[in-house]
């Protein structure tokens, strides 16, 4: 069969993932990467692949079955989500879940006139957490369901404390609370509180001549980013940042806990314990990718999410194989 052509816009740390990504799937070929520095700049990892400056984009129409989007979700997709719909199938992993309604009309209004497909925010969450909430939620109408996530780096609390004056360089990791899993899992559907799910913890390294307790203060009672949490924050070497802190592992868990009756309680779970957030999140990318060549040959255009995709369509087993072996 014919290898499906898939093509990198925006090269970072998804953008490589997907390069990752791409070598694990043998019925995909990687065409090209795009972006909007000078291509000489940015080095791919896969061997014989050429970068191509993103103006390059339109003249490739024919060269490419999906363009998998690894911009940035604040800056970058909102722009470039809909502008390169209209010319590809697109699949994009979109993160700000508040903005995601007006991000879905924007890429379906370019996409549908167009006839391309276009799949936005998918990942893990969104994306894999939102699958098993909306099926979790379904097969359990009289429950509760609950997101943890951790432990994990989290891109938008480090690059918070970074900006904090006194402070060299940081990061900052969310972890879960175990006590309130149990509860979740014990399905006693607990009111848990934003302090009680969550804690974080810090790790920063100071500036030459800053006051250790000056910053630790204005890190702990940042409102949004900490204030709301029980923050913790160790101070170490720029040695120990570069040693110990570089790997974006992530995860988490969604559970939700119903009755089917009233003597009878439900537990519902799926968890992810992620070496690297950016390598899974772009295998996931990568793999609806697949189904959207196969949705875009079979017609179904427009902006499209995780919940219109059937499973069987992610799958490089056939319909008839999947049932054999996996049903
Ligand atoms: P990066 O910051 O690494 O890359 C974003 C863009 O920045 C790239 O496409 C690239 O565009 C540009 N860029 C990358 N490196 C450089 C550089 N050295 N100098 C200048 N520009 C650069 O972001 P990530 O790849 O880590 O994440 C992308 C998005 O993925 C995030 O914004 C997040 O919203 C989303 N995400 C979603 C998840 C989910 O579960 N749904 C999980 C994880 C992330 P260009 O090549 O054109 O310059």
């Amino acid at each position: 069969a014919e290898l499906i052509r898939i093509a990198i816009a925006g090269h970072g740390n998804l953008g490589r993932g997907v390069e990752a990504a791409i070598k694990k799937n043998p019925d995909m070929q990687l065409t090209g990467i795009y972006t909007r520095r000078p291509p000489a700049q940015v080095s791919p990892l896969t061997e014989n692949v050429q970068v191509f400056s993103m103006d390059e984009l339109k003249t490739h129409q024919d060269k490419i079955d999906v363009l998998i989007l690894c911009g940035g979700s604040k800056q970058d997709l909102p722009e470039q989500g809909p502008e390169l719909a209209a010319l590809f199938n697109t699949v994009d992993s979109f993160d700000t879940h508040a903005r995601i309604p007006e991000y879905f009309a924007a890429v379906d209004a370019a996409a549908l006139p167009n006839k391309r497909t276009a799949l936005i925010s998918a990942g893990w969450d969104p994306g894999m957490f939102s699958i098993n909430r909306v099926m979790s939620e379904a097969l359990l109408p009289d429950g509760e369901t609950y997101t943890f996530w951790g432990d994990g780096l989290s891109q938008g609390h480090s690059d918070a404390i970074r900006r904090v004056s006194g402070v060299a360089g940081g990061v900052q990791y969310t972890r879960p609370v175990p006590e309130a899993i149990e509860k979740v899992r014990s399905a006693s559907r607990p009111v848990l509180t934003t302090r009680e799910k969550h804690k974080r913890e810090c790790f920063v390294v100071l500036q030459e001549g800053a006051d250790a307790d000056t910053v630790r203060e204005k890190i702990v009672t940042m409102p949004d980013y900490f204030a709301d949490y029980d923050t913790t924050v160790n101070f170490i070497s720029a040695e120990e940042l570069a040693r110990d802190h570089q790997a974006m592992v992530h995860g988490g868990f969604v559970i939700r806990s119903g009755n089917t009756s009233d003597q009878n309680a439900q537990v519902v779970e799926y968890s992810l314990k992620l070496d690297s957030n950016p390598e899974f999140t772009a295998s996931v990318l990568v793999t609806y990718a697949r189904a959207v060549h196969r949705m875009a040959q079979s017609g179904q255009h427009g902006a499209k999410t995780v919940f219109d995709v059937a499973p069987g369509l992610l799958s490089v087993k056939s319909a008839a194989q999947l049932r054999a072996e996996l049903l």
